[in-house]
């Protein structure tokens, strides 16, 4: 077997394997080693089935707003295990295509878990029968894994990876936490019938949007019936005689049969565990591993993309960051890097969340002066209803010529719109550039080329 490779992949997960596959494409020799499922976070426990399970909360959502449009439809109730099933069948299919995939780019892939030996070689931990590999180039893209707290009965909650497993719809939630994945779960269970109790420790979620994202989405929750708790820690969680769990927080309130704690607290990267003293690297305090711009670590060959650089958390930026590395070292070009800046993103919440540049609070710590442009509307998918929800748009320009530096949307169809407006923003547009654009009417869109 042949032992010397040009890539050594730790990882199969988003960054790992778009690496792997653009590097193969130039006719490198490579290996993948990979300790889980071909696919990593976002194909198995992540954006996939996240947004299969959002789906199926905006298809309730509209199934309760049918009536209104005058369909007489009684609602069944949702046959959980076939939908689960069905999601779980999905991502088999998805495993097979990475696979299937790895192999026409004759990438070797080695199942186990990689740990360095040294700078350039790497053994399969818990395989004897694999002697070590030799890398030219190693690149570390193991990602992260759900944090737990360290509090009695922390093991009695689930985090997002078990989330998955669920056989049932839970009855009575409790969420802990305020990124991401704290509200996109409790949006969905909230949606599909669940009653849910979120568990903030400070005021607010999405603390690092933009104001008129987390007010309008913290609205909107509060309307849809799901109970916040503010200002919140959780102290210990118990179970009951009935096998239900009470959780005490930190007001010394006691949230009783509650039959699903969901733990969202944030992640902890995999470099815990993968020889890094050998190889002669450190990581931060965080645990993340610190790359320059060209996804360098402090060691000659080794790079890291991808979540545990501790940069933008989000699978099409670890992908984007291996592509470049993979041109850089396979395709001379000795300056490919990934652009950081204004990487758009959308919330998966109900309503969803779209949001590109600064927020109005870093605009105007960076420029001093900006305008803000916002708008606060009705969707038409609204308009024969009683519940008239709000959506919003805001505009952040900066400077005389009115450069767009921010854009932040909330509400139906946030999520589709906002990759156009990325490029537009990506490629300097200006508000008079908005302003010149006809508008598609009626949509959401065109209330940002609207704005006055
Ligand atoms: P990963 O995809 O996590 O891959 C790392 C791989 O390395 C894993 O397969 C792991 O098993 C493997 N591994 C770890 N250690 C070893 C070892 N020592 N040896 C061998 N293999 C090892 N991002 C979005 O852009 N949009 C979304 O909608 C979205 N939704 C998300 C929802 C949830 C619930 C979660 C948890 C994340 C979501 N993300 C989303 C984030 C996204 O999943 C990550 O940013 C992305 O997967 C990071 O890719 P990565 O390559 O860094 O790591
Ligand atoms: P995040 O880092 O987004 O959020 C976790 C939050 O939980 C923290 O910001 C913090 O908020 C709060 N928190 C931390 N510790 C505690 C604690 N002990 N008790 C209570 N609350 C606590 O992490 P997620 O796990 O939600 O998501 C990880 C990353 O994955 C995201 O940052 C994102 O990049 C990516 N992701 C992307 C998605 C998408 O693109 N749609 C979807 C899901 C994940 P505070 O300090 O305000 O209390």
């Amino acid at each position: 077997m042949k032992k010397v490779f040009d890539l050594i992949v730790i990882g199969a997960g988003s960054g790992g394997i778009a690496t792997a596959r653009r590097a193969a494409s130039y006719g490198a020799s490579v290996a993948i080693i990979e300790s889980s499922r071909l696919g990593g976070t976002c194909v198995n426990v992540g954006c996939v089935p996240k947004k299969v399970m959002w789906n199926a909360a905006t298809l309730a959502h509209g199934l309760n707003m049918a009536a209104d449009y005058g369909f007489k439809i009684s609602r069944e109730g949702l046959d959980w295990p076939l939908m689960k099933k069905r999601r779980d069948a999905y991502i088999t299919r998805l495993n097979d295509i990475y696979q299937r995939n790895l192999n026409l780019d004759d990438i070797k892939i080695f199942h186990g878990h990689g740990r360095f030996i040294d700078s350039r070689h790497i053994e399969i931990a818990g395989n004897d029968k694999i002697q070590p590999i030799e890398g030219k180039h190693i690149l570390i893209a193991t990602g992260g894994r759900p944090t737990l707290p360290d509090i009695p009965g922390a093991e009695l909650g689930i985090t997002s990876d078990s989330f998955f497993e669920l056989e049932q719809l839970p009855k009575r939630v409790v969420v802990v936490g305020a990124g991401y994945i704290a509200v996109e779960l409790a949006g969905v269970l909230n949606n599909l019938g669940s009653g849910v109790t979120m568990a903030l420790r400070k005021e607010v979620f999405l603390r690092r949007f933009d104001a008129s994202l987390r007010e309008g989405l913290m609205d909107e929750m509060l309307n849809a019936g799901v109970n916040i708790l503010s200002s919140t820690q959780i102290s210990c969680v118990e179970k009951q005689n009935d096998d239900l769990l009470q959780i005490v927080t930190s007001h010394d309130q006691k949230l009783k049969d509650i039959d699903c704690l969901i733990w969202a607290i944030g992640r902890t990267s995999n470099t815990d565990a993968i020889g890094l003293d050998k190889a002669g690297l450190q990581t931060t305090d965080n645990g993340f591993i610190d790359t320059d711009a060209q996804q360098n670590t402090a060691v000659d060959g080794i790079y890291a993309v991808g979540d545990i650089t501790g940069r933008d958390a989000l699978t099409p930026v670890a992908i984007a960051a291996g592509r470049q590395l993979a041109e850089r070292l396979f395709n001379n070009k000795p300056d490919a890097k990934l652009d950081y800046d204004n990487i758009p993103s959308v919330v998966f919440s109900h309503p969803p969340i779209g949001t590109v540049g600064m927020t109005e609070d870093e605009a105007r710590e960076r420029f001093g002066d900006v305008r803000v442009y916002q708008s606060r509307y009705t969707n038409m998918l609204h308009s024969l209803s009683d519940d008239k929800k709000k959506s919003s748009v805001k505009l952040i320009t900066a400077g005389a010529k009115e450069k767009v530096v921010g854009i932040h949307v909330i509400g139906e169809g946030a999520d589709e719109m906002m990759q156009g407006f990325a490029v537009a923003i990506k490629m300097g547009a200006c508000k008079s550039d908005l302003d010149n654009t006809v508008a598609i009417h009626p949509t959401a869109s065109e209330e940002l080329v609207l704005l006055r």
